[in-house]
């Protein structure tokens, strides 16, 4: 059988269906979905995403060929349900073309609106419509945007505004019309024949006349879409593969500007920033769909409560509100109660939000879109929680829903609320996306990159956002428009992100030539500081400071699901009672790495430890360690009792001695002078500590085994802060880990050292506190002699940074220099430092638990690299049987969610 391409769909019938998505694409599969559920959609075909991979592989032309009989078919299907003909001036049909990956990326590529005009087919369209103002206004638009897309008509330098804006500007001009819908039927046709000159002159190109034509010039440059710079940025920030490809979706048109009993608009079935079960939503009299996301007019609210709250945050009164910017639910009821009733049943099909596009022509509504849709971390878990709460899901469909990733948005810090009260509110825009944000202000999208590049916090400031400036607006901390609405685009991709926003700030002005910023008529400078609260609208003058967000209500509901479904614990990595604190108000049941290097850095305690290092004897180091002690049991003291009635796993000192050494000059002389010694010794010593390969030298218990000194003083440190909070009635529970073992003996002899240490250490204090002994796996060879060191470790925590290290022979410290390489070549699909290889490092880990196990059967089994935070190897980990994961405090709730997500699964 024939291979099929395209599959059709109208009048209540299709070819596809929702879960067709990976062929169809998201677009594609929900126009045929809407059909079957009877929600009105205009008829069209959609040409599948293998197609998309073909064109990349064969080409245009074959791939045209393959399609041809196919989609001449299917334009006839289109031509018989519209009654209407492709081309045909005495009755033409027109069509949108539209791009629809299988997972959404809104604005990404590329769609072209009123394509099968030409010359005398506008004529036609205005006789049969008996409006020429409308033809020609469609007109003008298609060549526009068939001029940008397809034959790439784009502004020459970035500071230049679009180059058909330019020649509407010139026009209105010279006419001396202020508004674009001010202009007449020959202004239009003006209009119309200035784009194709200049179209012409600037890209050597011929407008095609041929409606046949300009159709595959649509379907080609859609497809060659999916490989636009910023769709594979934006790939490459949500991880969708490039092998998924984009669908081509062709429909009738549909006209929202062909006067006052037409408009289009987008919304949304519940708020997409807070989550709330609120109907949202834009629309504009009289216009077309790219109106409304583009920000070039004001777009009105659907609803009229949403109306009121528009025109508060916007500081309009109510006589300009009803008159000028009325919600749908005024100016068109019955519309109104029909969308109700669409978006009701819509969400009640997929049980989930939806984001809808519609058009109303001439009273009648159809909808051209609709998509589960994109929402902030907030919203994510509020909609699952409530939807969960209305029994449209079950828990465990809840807690799939939500992306662990996303929670990390509901973790950054929020304003200080003294500090909000003290602040300056320069204006207000819409509250686009919720959060806190500030920093210095920058103008352009390769400025944001660049700045923060360069460690500065950045606000991006633009008079609205296209595509182009996804990699700035992904570098800002926020990003403030003068124009646009809730649905344009810097909001829709702002929530995407997780990105504070605040849009449409009407009274600011921005001249992108000198670089500055216009509010309230106070001029801001590229690089002068403000603060967003993108919940509110606000904008304030300078930085105002944050606070740390808190887990409460709905996201605190969902961590009880997780706790609920999890059999992998999370424990945290930390070092200061600070940061185990956090991570307990995150959930974490304990530590899994207390790396104790960290605490040697402050003052007295570098000055012992060097002192300790550069100990010529075992008598000078033992000197040096009695004034370390210590301080160690202090700090071992504060983590402990933080933890109180948790296990605390404490890793023996594990990094090179030289980074506890100045490799300066003058930090030799400073130590000198400190230790009254000449600087001669002091560089003599720290060269003898020098290393070709540190990271495979004197380090981990290598150390230790060198100088059991150090092993034994912080055996004393760790036990003897626990047996005083013994007496002082808590139960503390440490565990002693010893790092970088790779052969059994190396941890038989640490563990002796331990063991005795704590003997003596119990005689002398009368009391005794339980403790285990394990040990970091984190070379290869202690992998695979596992079943070995489990006969003296009692638990494993895989290191599997060092581990990822060892495997792949990449030093940690200079992968930067070939990653970026191997990920633009594919030889690598991500960095096995965030993300766990699952093959080969994956294979000895579970090598390395199965025997272990055998040695000992009920072994505990952790992580404490990295990846202990990271979603995709959290789920590995659950899947060779860990016992837990650990990781810094900030992921412990991503950890907990993709843990109870792995149980599920
Ligand atoms: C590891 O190697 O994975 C680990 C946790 O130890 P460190 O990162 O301190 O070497
Ligand atoms: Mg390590």
């Amino acid at each position: 059988m024939k291979e099929k391409r395209v599959y059709t769909f109208g009048n209540g019938k299709a070819e596809g269906r929702a879960d067709m998505r990976n062929l169809l694409g998201g677009k594609g599969a929900n126009l045929a979905e809407m059909n079957l559920i009877g929600v009105p959609v205009p008829p069209g075909f959609t040409i599948t995403t293998d197609v998309c991979n073909e064109f990349f592989e064969k080409g245009k032309e074959v791939v045209i060929g393959l399609l041809k009989d196919e989609v001449e078919n299917s334009v006839k299907h289109i031509e018989e349900l519209m009654n209407s003909k492709f081309g045909d001036p005495d009755n033409p049909l027109l069509v949108s073309v539209r791009s629809g990956a299988r997972a959404s990326m809104p604005g990404m590529m590329d769609t072209i609106l009123n394509l099968g005009l030409n010359d005398t087919v506008v004529v036609g369209l205005a006789r049969k419509t008996g409006n020429e103002r409308f033809a020609y206004d469609s007109y003008r638009r298609f060549v526009q945007m068939y001029g940008d897309v397809v034959l790439g008509m784009k502004p020459v330098n970035k500071e230049d505004i679009d180059p058909f804006e330019a020649i509407i500007q010139d026009v209105k001009k010279q006419r001396g019309i202020k508004l674009d819908n001010e202009m007449n039927v020959d202004e239009l046709k003006l209009l119309v024949s200035r784009f194709k000159e200049a179209i012409k002159k600037q890209t050597g190109k011929d407008f095609p006349n041929n409606p046949m034509e300009q159709l595959w010039g649509a379907v080609c440059a859609v497809f060659d879409s999916w490989m636009n710079e910023r769709a594979i940025l934006y790939r490459k920030m949500e991880g969708i593969p490039q092998e998924w490809g984009t669908a081509v979706s062709v429909m009738a048109m549909v006209f929202g500007n062909m006067g006052n009993s037409s408009a289009t608009g987008v919304c949304f079935s519940r708020d997409a920033a807070t989550g709330e079960n609120r109907f949202n939503g834009e629309y504009l009299v009289n216009a077309q769909g790219e109106d409304v996301v583009a920000g070039i007019r004001t777009p009105q609210q659907i609803t009229k409560e949403g109306s009121l709250n528009w025109a508060k945050q916007q500081s309009i009164d109510e006589e300009k509100r009803r008159t000028k910017y009325p919600s749908m639910e005024e100016t068109m009821p019955e519309i109104f109660a029909q969308l109700t009733a669409v978006k009701d049943k819509l969400e009640k099909h997929y049980h989930d939000m939806q984001d809808m596009e519609f058009t109303v022509q001439e009273g009648k509504l159809w909808f051209l879109q609709t998509r589960n849709g994109k929402r902030t971390g907030t919203a994510m878990v509020k909609i699952a929680m409530d939807l969960m709460h209305e029994g449209e899901i079950d828990e465990k469909t809840a807690l799939m829903r939500c992306e662990p990733s996303k929670l990390d948005e509901l973790l950054h810090p929020v304003f200080d609320k003294e500090a909000l009260a003290q602040a300056r509110v320069l204006t207000r825009g819409l509250p686009a996306s919720p959060g806190a944000a500030c920093g210095q202000i920058v103008f352009f999208a390769d400025d944001a990159a660049k700045w923060k590049a360069d460690g500065k916090e950045v606000i991006m400031v633009r008079i609205e956002t296209s595509p182009e400036d996804l990699a700035g607006m992904s570098a800002a901390a926020g990003i403030l428009t003068a124009r646009g609405g809730m649905t344009s685009h810097a909001a829709v991709v702002a929530r995407g992100m997780g990105k504070c926003c605040v849009s449409g700030a009407g009274a600011i002005m921005i001249d992108y030539k000198s670089r500055i910023v216009e509010i309230d008529g106070k001029v801001l400078h590229e690089g002068d500081y403000i603060s967003l609260n993108g919940s509110t609208g606000e904008v304030y003058y300078g930085e105002v400071k944050t606070k740390p967000a808190e887990v409460t209500g709905d996201f605190a509901e969902l961590m009880k699901l997780c706790k609920k479904y999890t059999k992998l614990v999370v424990r945290t990595n930390a070092d200061t009672p600070h940061d185990a604190e956090v991570a307990r108000s995150f959930g974490a049941v304990g530590i899994g790495l207390c790396r104790t290097e960290h605490m040697f850095f402050e003052n007295e305690k570098i000055k012992a430890m060097r002192e300790m290092i550069l100990a010529d004897t075992p008598e000078e180091r033992e000197k040096a360690l009695e004034k370390l002690l210590p301080y160690q049991k202090q700090d071992f003291y504060g983590i402990l009792k933080c933890m109180d009635g948790m296990p605390v796993n404490i890793r023996l000192l594990d990094p090179p001695l030289h980074e506890f050494v100045p490799h300066d000059r003058k930090g030799q002389e400073t130590m000198a002078q400190e230790m009254g010694v000449s600087v001669q010794f002091i560089q003599a010593r720290v060269n003898s500590l020098s290393e070709h390969n540190p990271m495979l030298g004197l380090r981990g218990c290598r150390l230790g085994n060198t100088f059991p000194e150090i092993t034994a003083m912080q055996t004393r440190a760790i036990l003897s802060a626990a047996i005083q909070l013994k007496k002082e009635g808590f139960n503390p529970m440490p565990e002693i880990m010893v790092p970088l073992v790779g052969i059994v003996n190396e941890l038989d002899e640490q563990e002796s050292i331990i063991r005795k240490t704590a003997d003596k250490l119990f005689k002398e204090e009368g009391v005794e506190v339980s403790f285990k002994i394990g040990t970091m796996i984190e070379i290869p060879r202690a992998a695979l002699t596992a079943d070995l060191i489990a006969k003296k470790a009692e638990y494993f925590s895989f290191g599997t940074n060092d581990l990822t290290q060892m495997t792949f022979g990449y030093s940690r410290d200079d992968i930067a220099s070939f990653l970026p390489s191997y990920l633009e070549k594919k030889i690598l699909d991500v960095d096995p430092f965030q993300v766990l290889d699952q093959h080969g490092v994956g294979q000895l880990i579970s090598m390395a638990v199965e025997k272990g196990r055998h040695t000992r059967k009920n072994l505990k089994c952790g992580i404490c690299g990295e990846h202990g935070g990271e979603p995709s190897s959290v789920k590995f980990c659950h899947r060779v049987g860990l016992n837990y994961v650990s990781c810094s405090p900030f992921r412990v709730p991503i950890a907990r969610l993709a843990a109870a997500q792995a149980a599920i699964e």
